[in-house]
């Protein structure tokens, strides 16, 4: 090609590339991007105000959004409206329940939504104050289905343990709140591939922490194992923060927990597979789930430490229900 000819094509070139950029621009502006784009923008309210916050703000407006077209239908559930300042002692006796006590004795609040024979558990907060973003999204998730229980399917009892370390979340909101208040990390004291220490290698490495004296040595471990051979769910979501992905539990694989998350992560931007920083996870819920009750399982990491991702866990919510092994 002549060198002028290189240069009408290069003219050729910059104009196309103005062009499709200002499309772009235009179709932004006229919302067409701006709808398919989600938002996730936290809700300002913390639902359940720690000790010490006395203003409540109203629930937020959420809006759910279509999704991608790459994502499978699903029917927009009701919008959240301001809600009603809901607090875990002024829930109906009927669909609240403590199911034991942390270390220090604090309770651990387990709530239902309907009443038919398939149950399905959310668990939140096994990690504390350090991922308590996931505690004040199972009391968002609490707020909503408290105004709109018609979503809960009439086979369905669906299970939302609010904080299962409330001791750590007591302790502090950020690196110290990890642990219980026995200084052990609630997420490797399970009774399936447990060890005291582990190879801190690819882990979280920020305190000394440790996976307990024995296996399932902690009480707020040994009271949710309970309300599991209790309620014998088909399916379980434990949430933490953040950032890594989904996480299927069972090792080696089970393939109903991949199922679980291949489901999920259809309607989220979280990472599936998961991202492998080559941590090895003894003693997990998860696993213990899959391998040991054969419950398909998985972790859910929010995207960062602060904020729920309300929008984007209804949708999660909405799959979860709907979701048969
Ligand atoms: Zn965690």
């Amino acid at each position: 090609m002549s060198k002028k000819l290189g240069g009408i094509a290069a003219v050729i070139w910059a104009v196309n590339i103005f062009v499709l950029l200002g499309l772009g621009a235009l179709l932004y502006a006229s919302g067409v991007l701006g709808a398919a784009a989600r938002s996730d923008s936290p809700p300002d309210a913390a639902l359940f105000p720690l000790a010490g916050e006395s203003t409540r703000t109203p629930f937020p407006t959420v809006t759910l959004v279509s999704p991608p077209t790459r994502r499978p239908t699903i029917t927009p559930w009701p919008t959240p409206s301001p809600g009603p300042s809901v607090t875990p002692m002024q829930m109906p006796p009927g669909n609240y329940r403590v199911i034991g006590h942390s270390v220090e004795g604090r309770p651990l609040e387990v709530f239902r939504f309907g009443s038919g024979p398939t149950s399905k558990l959310i668990v939140a907060g096994i990690h504390g104050g350090y991922e308590h973003n996931t505690v004040r999204l199972a009391e968002e998730l609490i707020a909503f289905l408290n105004d709109h229980p018609e979503v809960i399917p009439a086979d369905t009892s669906l299970y939302i343990l609010r904080n299962l370390n409330p001791d750590g979340s007591a302790r502090a909101l950020g690196l110290d709140g990890r642990a219980n208040a026995n200084n052990v990390d609630l997420n490797r004291n399970w009774p399936y591939n447990w060890k005291k220490e582990w190879n801190r290698s690819g882990c979280w490495i920020w305190r000394p922490i440790e996976g307990g004296e024995y296996a399932g040595s902690e009480p707020e471990v040994r009271a949710l194992i309970a309300h599991i051979d209790n309620i014998k769910p088909v399916a379980l979501i434990s949430y933490h923060s953040a950032a890594l992905g989904i996480f299927a539990g069972g090792r080696p694989d089970f393939p109903p927990s991949i199922r679980l998350a291949e489901a999920v992560a259809e309607v989220t931007d979280y990472p599936w597979p998961p991202i492998d920083t080559g941590c090895d996870y003894t003693g997990n819920l998860t696993d213990w789930a899959a391998n040991t009750r054969a419950i398909p399982s998985i972790d859910i990491e929010l995207t960062n430490h602060r904020d729920t991702d309300f929008t984007q866990n209804l949708r999660v919510l909405q799959v979860f229900l709907a979701w048969r092994p």
